[in-house]
């Protein structure tokens, strides 16, 4: 035992004088979605437009806690960018129904008193996460779903747009192939879109598209430290794609796709398969790890391997009070990245590249 000691102590001093590793004063991170994402699947020019998405939506996030701002508005900022992408499965580029239409889940939540918003089935808000906060803020309740949500949200005085906002020709043709594929009806197409391409266009080769046998989720979310101590995490999605009879996932279900709370150390935002994740609460066993001791990383992965256990797939991002957020997924690849005071935007997509700690 004592050599042992001995041996750690020489190789201290061997290694010479450590710099303290201060804290950051505040650290942010996102992910856009997990799934079978390979080096394959992506040409080199959408690998480049993914990672110039995630490095806006970071900076967007990071300039509100450099500034002092609070994690939920770092949430919230981030998330609205990446609503706005087609090339997330949130907001505008959301997944179809199987009835054509575009039906948005979101959830937000506060981790210096537990308040938190959620809003499912939206048709119709610009920014579900901003309608998640709204609901949170301006209601007396958690939840609320369908066009209800949709008249809260655009009461309150949030941007309501048509759906051919919403739409995007990739999303398009991936509802119609999974519909034939499962012999259900070809709903129209909405109303006010672009004219149908021709038949056998290679969609695939419009600049900044994937490509459209993509099996990826696509969901998108954040997790934030602020500079007052306090964390947030919010989620925004489409679902998934061809979900029928008024599905919701778990992104809106506060403990399953999204959880925040000071008290635990933990402020967590899910991707995957729902239905799996629901099951799992996920979100708020996370917080239970954390809470018990274990990083965020380690939180993350613990709890990704119990939801893998039972069938799920996907992946978490988690912000410690340390500032140290956790990476975890059991597929391929997931759209990530972060930002600290200590260090700027990276990010990642496939399994195997590392994100600093
Ligand atoms: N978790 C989302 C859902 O089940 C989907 C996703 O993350 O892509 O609705």
């Amino acid at each position: 035992m004592k050599s042992v000691t001995l041996a750690l102590c020489l190789t201290a001093l061997l290694a010479g004088p450590v710099a303290a590793q201060e804290a950051p004063t505040w650290s942010f991170a996102i992910h856009g979605g997990a799934g079978v994402i390979e080096r394959a699947s992506l040409t080199p020019s959408q690998d480049a437009d993914y990672r110039a998405a995630l490095k806006v939506a970071l900076e967007a996030g990071g300039r509100v806690l450099a500034d002092g701002g609070s994690a939920l508005d770092a949430v919230q900022a981030a998330i609205e960018t990446m609503e706005d992408n087609p090339l997330f499965n949130a907001g505008r580029g959301a997944v179809f129904t199987a009835a054509g239409r575009n039906e948005m889940d979101s959830a937000i939540m506060n981790g210096a008193d537990l308040d938190a918003g959620a809003v499912a089935g939206l048709t119709h808000t610009r920014h579900p996460i901003a309608a998640a906060r709204a609901v949170m803020e301006r209601s007396p309740h958690v939840m609320l779903a369908g066009d209800g949500a949709d008249t809260f949200a655009a009461a309150d005085g949030l941007e309501q747009a048509p759906a051919s906002w919403f739409f995007t020709e990739r999303r398009w043709q991936g509802l119609l192939r999974t519909l034939r594929d499962q012999n259900l009806p070809i709903p129209a197409r909405p109303e006010g879109v672009p004219v149908p391409p021709q038949q056998g266009a290679a969609l695939t080769d419009q600049p900044g598209m994937p490509p459209l046998n993509e099996n990826k989720f696509g969901t998108v979310g954040a997790v934030a430290l602020d500079q007052s101590g306090h964390l947030a995490a919010g989620t925004s999605t489409g679902g998934t794609n061809a979900k029928q009879w008024g599905r919701i996932g778990d992104a809106p279900i506060i403990g399953a796709g999204t959880y925040a709370s000071n008290a635990d150390g933990c402020a967590v935002s899910a991707t995957g398969t729902g239905e799996y994740f629901i099951r799992s609460t996920v979100a708020r066993d996370i917080c239970t790890r954390t809470a018990a001791g274990a990083s965020a990383q380690a939180a993350g992965e613990a709890e990704i391997a119990d939801v893998g256990s039972i069938g799920g797939d996907g992946g978490v991002v988690v912000m410690a009070l340390d500032g140290v957020p956790g990476f975890a997924m059991n597929t391929s690849g997931m759209y990530r990245g972060s930002i600290s005071s200590a260090h700027p935007a990276e990010v990642a997509i496939y399994g195997d590249e590392a994100l600093r700690p």
